[in-house]
């Protein structure tokens, strides 16, 4: 049996002194029932280490930005190279313009681009962008999609036909939220509803072009993103496509350039950065143009640009260039999805996986997600017994049934089969306590 006490000591120390002993709540195992966060002390390719020398097979990939796994060698070196120069110089740099070229030629949309730090910051400014540019307050976004934690966007779906959202958070106001749409993803028929009611208001329809954050969930219809472009440019509205998980996810570039779609405005986070903090916003030069020093519309950052992040995105993409990359993690994803499904049916767990490329989730429940109340209506309790009999088994999925499994570039054949191993025998063990 695994050995936790180190654990349990350091998250005690943390209690004390982080909030809540974690510095992002998702970190904590609340929504699996409780128990000891895990604290890591170490990583290499697809495996970290826990602070009593637990070893795990990493499904988390610190919630998406690892799409290198841990510790990449050519994201190594260009860490090390980035510190030989000094750290920050808050002038402009040889390397963020490598970078917005890089970006640029990988996603011709971004015709203007500008860095910040976090997917938080992109996704907030893509919004007073569209709100300055088009002279206009409301946003349309869809339910249990999540954009960071600015206020506009902690906004939950209300009641009524009106689509209104309430807020999302204490301290967030009724004000605010009640400047945020917010209607079901994958349905048309809302959508259509709600553009009746509020075209007229409406600076941005915000969306996940494909939903990481109550799973992974895809447009049913090859056309919906298309669909929804199209119905908000005929009410004047500009489309942003939040592409903080899907960006350089699936392939060298957007979940638009797969569905042959344009947003107006993207913003990008997270796999960007290669393990650093970073947030990109950009798009249609016409809309960027409204930005400062260029436009009334403020944004800027100390950290903005910082050559580390700089180098370490740049190093990132360019292992990425590789299309075998995308074509051994969508191999890896499949083999796991399949095993997984297998290992279900043996044991009599109802399950459903919803897979792109090398990101899936298990949902608890035989019904097809495509929507949040889909991802709602699963069976959460279920979910945290498999978290928790996976840990035991050295295989680290995030805490949450609403997460996604990412495989990475340095995942191997043999880390499928221990993983289907795990997975095998944590079922057989729900089946049996169940
Ligand atoms: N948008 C999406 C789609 C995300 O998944 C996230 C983070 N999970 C964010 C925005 C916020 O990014 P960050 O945590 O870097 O602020």
């Amino acid at each position: 049996a695994m050995d936790f006490t180190q654990s349990h000591l350091w998250q005690q120390r943390a209690d004390a002194v982080i909030l809540g002993g974690v510095n992002s709540p998702s970190r904590s195992f609340k929504s699996v029932g409780g128990g000891t966060p895990v604290v890591m002390a170490r990583a290499q390719g697809s495996r970290f280490v826990d602070v009593d020398g637990n070893t795990y097979i990493d499904y988390l990939a610190a919630y998406g930005p690892l799409v290198l796994g841990h510790a990449h060698p050519r994201v190594m070196e260009a860490l090390r190279a980035a510190t030989y120069d000094g750290i920050l110089y808050g002038t402009p740099t040889t390397w963020e313009v490598e970078f917005a070229e890089t970006l640029r030629a990988a996603i011709p949309d971004l015709e203007r681009v500008r860095f910040v730090n976090s997917g938080t910051e992109a996704v907030m400014t893509t919004i007073r962008v569209a709100r300055g540019a088009t002279g206009r307050n409301k946003i349309l976004k869809f339910a249990g999609c999540y954009h960071g934690h600015s206020d506009a966007v902690l906004v939950a779906a209300g009641s009524g036909p009106s689509s209104i959202g309430v807020p999302d958070s204490a301290g967030v106001t009724r004000a605010i939220a009640g400047e945020v749409i917010t209607v079901p993803y994958n349905d048309l028929e809302a959508y259509d509803e709600a553009l009746a009611v509020h075209g007229e208001d409406l600076a941005a329809v915000l969306v996940e072009p494909i939903v990481g954050n109550f799973g992974i969930v895809p447009p049913e219809r090859p056309d919906y993103l298309a669909e929804v472009i199209a119905r908000a440019h005929r009410v004047g509205a500009l489309v942003i496509f939040d592409e903080v998980i899907t960006a350089f996810r699936f392939h060298y570039g957007t979940a638009a350039q797969l569905y042959g779609v344009h947003a107006d405005l993207y913003a990008l986070g997270k796999i960007i950065g290669g393990g650093l903090p970073i947030g990109a916003y950009g798009g249609r030069r016409d809309v960027m143009e409204s930005v400062a020093p260029l436009g009334p519309v403020y944004q800027a950052g100390t950290m903005a640009g910082n050559p580390a992040s700089m180098r370490t995105g740049l190093a990132c993409l360019e292992v990425l260039r590789d299309p075998a990359v995308y074509r051994h993690m969508d191999r890896l994803g499949a083999a796991l999805e399949q095993g997984i499904l297998a290992s279900a049916q043996r044991h009599g767990v109802a399950i459903t996986i919803n897979r792109v490329g090398g990101a899936f989730t298990v949902f608890f429940g035989s019904h097809r997600v495509r929507d949040y109340a889909g991802a709602q209506a699963t069976d959460g309790r279920r979910f945290a017994a498999l978290f928790h009999a996976l840990l035991r088994r050295g295989v680290f999925i995030a805490p949450s049934k609403y997460e996604a499994w990412f495989v990475s570039a340095q995942h191997t054949d043999a880390d499928i089969e221990e993983t289907l191993a795990a997975v095998d025998a944590s079922f057989a063990e729900m089946a049996a306590t169940s």
